[in-house]
């Protein structure tokens, strides 16, 4: 027999609705289908498999890496009178067997599974005793080799649709890209399931990013100005770096942590713990924090350092404002960190097609960086929503960039991609705008080119810049074939024809936006 969702959820969970499309997932799986549910951090992913596994008979299985919450989540759920138990690698061998004895009973709705012991024949078979709701495959993306949480115990998941083809399987990710999906559906066996697509906007996250000039001071700045006694996250690339900043912070008065995977366990679990119920705090982490971390009152998440892709910002501003209240997002970059970005990318020892795809994943952030309209309009767009319009509670809506007509300068780099034979990368291409001589020029004899030397208008930086939105918006692209040389694209035509014309963004200068409408 199973219980009414709509009754669980006020009297179990004291909520008094569902956010669509949360009650058609539970019924979903309640009717005993599968489902693939895409929804951005804080959408409310846990309700979907924690309501059908108390809704239907027998227990709720939920596949999570994220060994070091499972505590928690059991504890919040304890506390909910749901009985609910997790069986991973730090629980004592007497405690596993009495959670493994009360799930064989039928004790328990929920159980949290690390997947490496899923991938144990000895858990499989207690499963095969046990009576079961369903199967919730929590943070799938893990089983995407493309991106950068990949798990190789995921990809044994595959085998519940196997050995358990009568119980039904939830699969649920925050990451959205096409490819990624299509990847988890495929490895999972979810191809036959319901994909449920939750919008991804945020309305109340207010999206500023600023060229890089003295961060910290910046960092403090914006803070002391705009987040005072609030809660936030800063994240930095390197380890080092968190303790430092930490230690900065710390020093001006603030109560700043550090988090990085080099701290000893105690010291992530203690930053972790005071983070998430002490007020006031500042976390300054790697991007090894955050993953589950289910902290509503986050008021700001600041990056100190570029995300290496749109979907890492994303997902990381997402942490923010989760309450739905009003909070913000704020980035400095700077040229130093793209190329420290390609280093790191380049030296990583996947394939040259991974290289490829991560290289363009890191163009995509910066033309985000770089853009001169919405950013909020081009984050949607990268996830697929064209539609929205200009949403005013940006930075680039609320103070308009500063703009320069690059028309001129566009059209003589694009046909100096085009005499050069579109196979070149921007220094060389800088270097023949420019009029270089070195060995490369006179190699392929490119001083010979009608476009040799036609820039010097300009310096090799502002060159860059003028590339690199060119292929931000789409009218040159990076070749992921070859050695990442630029090619003209399609819509470029009405640009070298002198059709058309095009304003670019002038470098960034550090803009204080102002609190819109939204962001009272
Ligand atoms: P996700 O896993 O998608 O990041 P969570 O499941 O942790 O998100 O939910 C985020 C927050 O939203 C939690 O505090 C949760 O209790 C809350 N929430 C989820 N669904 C509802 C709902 N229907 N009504 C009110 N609050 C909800
Ligand atoms: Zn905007």
């Amino acid at each position: 027999m199973t219980q009414d969702p709509l009754h669980i959820l006020k009297h179990t969970f004291g909520y008094p609705s569902f956010r669509p499309p949360q009650d058609v997932i539970i019924d979903t799986l309640v009717q005993g289908q599968d489902a693939l549910v895409i929804m951005p951090t804080g959408g409310g992913k846990s309700l979907c498999y924690q309501i059908p596994a108390i809704a239907r008979p027998g227990c709720g299985v939920v596949i999570s890496p994220l060994i070091a919450l499972m505590q928690d989540q059991v504890s919040a759920l304890e506390q909910l009178g749901v009985r609910a138990g997790f069986l991973n690698s730090t629980l004592a061998p007497d405690a596993a067997s009495a959670i493994e004895r009360q799930l064989v009973a039928g004790e328990l709705d929920l159980l949290y599974i690390a997947p490496e012991r899923l991938n144990q024949a000895r858990t499989i078979n207690l499963l095969r005793q046990a009576p079961l709701a369903l199967f919730a495959i929590d943070e799938a993306h893990c089983v995407s080799q493309w991106g950068h949480d990949f798990r190789a115990d995921y990809l044994q998941l595959g085998l519940l649709a196997e050995e358990f083809p009568e119980i039904p399987r939830i699969a649920l990710t925050a990451t959205a890209d096409g490819r990624t999906r299509a990847e988890i559906a495929e490895r999972l066996h979810l191809t036959q399931a319901r994909e449920f697509i939750v919008g991804f906007d945020r309305p109340n996250i207010q999206y500023r990013i600023t060229g890089k000039n003295n961060p910290r001071q910046q960092l403090l700045g914006f803070i002391r100005a705009e987040h005072a006694a609030d809660s936030g996250i800063v994240y930095c690339l390197s380890r080092k770096k968190t303790e430092e900043v930490a230690a900065f912070l710390r020093q001006e008065g603030m109560t700043a942590l550090p988090y990085h995977a080099g701290l000893p366990a105690e010291t992530r679990a203690h930053n972790q713990h005071r983070f998430l119920r002490e007020d006031n705090i500042i976390m300054v982490a790697t991007v090894a924090f955050g993953m589950g971390i289910d902290k509503p009152d986050v008021r700001f998440v600041a990056h100190l350092d570029l995300p290496k892709s749109v979907e890492a910002y994303y997902q990381e501003t997402g942490r923010a404002g989760r309450d739905g209240a009003p909070a913000t997002a704020w980035m400095t970059y700077g040229y130093q960190d793209v190329i420290l970005l390609s280093q790191m990318m380049s030296q990583s020892d996947g394939s040259l097609a991974h290289k490829q795809a991560e290289r363009q994943k890191l163009d995509a952030m910066l033309g985000l960086c770089e853009i001169t309209s919405c950013r909020r309009q081009t984050l949607l767009r990268y996830f697929g929503e064209a539609d929205h319009p200009p949403c005013n509670n940006c930075d680039t809506c609320i103070n308009p960039v500063d703009t320069w007509d690059g028309t001129e300068a566009a059209r003589k780099a694009l046909s100096c991609v085009y005499r050069s034979g579109q196979r070149f990368g921007v220094s060389h291409l800088v270097d023949i705008l420019l009029g270089k001589d070195n060995q490369k020029i006179r190699q392929f004899d490119h001083q010979q080119l009608s476009t040799f030397g036609i820039g010097a208008e300009l310096d090799a930086n502002q060159w860059r810049s003028v590339f690199r939105q060119l292929v931000a918006r789409g009218y040159l692209a990076v070749d992921t074939e070859g050695y990442g040389g630029l090619k003209l694209q399609e819509s470029c035509r009405g640009l070298l024809k002198g059709e058309a014309r095009i304003e670019l963004r002038r470098d960034t200068k550090d803009i204080k936006a102002k609190r819109s409408k939204h962001g009272q």
